[in-house]
């Protein structure tokens, strides 16, 4: 399109000026010209929105600007094909389906399919018609949760009642083992250790495999998201939608960590969880047995428990967690993770926090210091 500028009058300038004003850039005025204010105006909205700031509405400009007179509410929201709806009103119910826990996918203001899915599925989960447009009933629903639910969203609630309702056995549970990196050339952390080359991507599925075997004998059904040797890099999201179309109960991913200071080792387990203090409740507690029971088993540094938002712990619909089971660049890590044994005593961990996920019994049993047998025991004396 033609930019429109200064000096010029006409219905386009004075729809450009009915935006800014309801934007309050510009005072109300009846005018339809481009005048010196409406420049100002113009440029300030420019430099808001991060586009080139030259007082002209181009093609660039009048999108944005079209996108903002929008404000979330004031029309229905819809899955419109071919032509999505765009606008600013539709980054912010995308923003508000993301903070609540569902995948509305990016904040990009496009209202494409998988806002609109998402919609359907908030709208199922409130007992609304599940038609996937947003208008007036589900605004209304999406107001109330908002406010109602301060630091902890429904979906943490779900999670940790569907957790609550699964009940205290691990037998038919499905859990996803994550073993990071793998496919392609993507090795995650390479050292060369005299003649040997370690890579991240062999020792977390070796982890991941020994794993496999004693999840799935204690009754579990075990998934590895990927195989030893995959052809193609896996990104998070893919591996998050593997694990949510199987219905997984639990996933557990394992990294290395590496640094340029080889200083730094320890572990570290995260789960999802914003700076504003939106939490995975169940996560958070996996990641904190996980970590336990790693760094009292096998006295490594404790790099403690992280709340982070990636890709993996944000599109899982289960309790998830990564551990960072040591740095592969530092030397006495290394040493460890490179020896079998040691695997054996981080799966040995890994398996008891998982118990422990289920039967709560951390009050009668300090970590560490008993085997799975002992709490298997435990658990049986407990029940008679
Ligand atoms: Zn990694």
């Amino acid at each position: 399109m033609r930019a429109i500028r200064r000096g010029e009058t006409g219905p386009a300038v004075a729809e450009i000026r009915s935006i800014l004003v309801g934007l309050e850039l510009l005072e109300v005025s009846s005018s339809d010209e481009y005048d010196e204010d409406t420049e100002i105006a113009v440029r300030a909205f420019q430099q808001s929105r991060g586009i080139g700031v030259d007082g002209l509405v181009g093609a660039e400009t009048w999108q944005a600007l079209d996108g903002a007179r929008w404000k979330l509410g004031a029309r229905t929201l819809f899955h419109s094909v071919p032509t999505p709806l765009v606008g600013e009103d539709v980054s912010a119910l995308q923003e508000r389906l993301l903070e609540m826990g569902y995948d509305s996918g990016r904040a990009d203001g496009i209202y494409g399919a998988r806002t609109a899915r998402a919609v359907t599925q908030f709208q199922r989960e409130v007992g609304l018609a599940p038609d996937g447009s947003c208008g007036p009933q589900t605004m209304k629903a999406l107001r109330r949760l908002g406010r109602k639910v301060v630091g902890g969203r429904p979906q943490w609630l779900r999670e940790a009642e569907a957790f609550r309702q699964s009940g205290p056995n691990l037998v038919g549970k499905t859990i996803v083992i994550d073993p990071g990196h793998g496919g392609g050339d993507d090795l995650g952390v390479v050292v060369p250790d005299g003649p040997l080359r370690w890579t991240e991507a062999d020792l977390v599925f070796d982890v991941a495999a020994r794993l496999e075997g004693r999840l799935a004998a204690a009754g579990m059904r075990v998934h590895l998201t990927r195989g030893p040797a995959p052809a193609q890099p896996m990104p998070g999201a893919e591996r998050a939608e593997l694990a949510n179309g199987l219905g997984a109960d639990l996933l557990i991913s394992l990294h290395l960590d590496a640094n340029s200071n080889p200083a730094a080792e320890g572990v570290a387990t995260y789960h999802y969880g914003t700076g504003s203090g939106l939490t995975s409740t169940v996560g958070e507690r996996l990641a904190h047995l996980v970590q336990r029971e790693i760094v009292v088993r096998t006295g490594m540094q404790s790099c403690r428990v992280h709340a982070k938002t990636w890709e993996l712990l944000r599109l899982t619909r289960m309790p998830a967690v990564r551990v960072d089971l040591g740095y592969l660049t530092s030397p006495a890590d290394r040493d460890r993770l490179v020896n079998p044994l040691f695997r054996e005593q981080i799966v040995e961990a890994i398996l008891a926090a998982v118990q422990r996920m289920y039967f709560p019994v951390e009050n009668d049993v300090p970590t560490g210091s008993i085997d799975v047998r002992q709490l298997r025991l435990e658990l049986a004396a407990r029940r008679s």
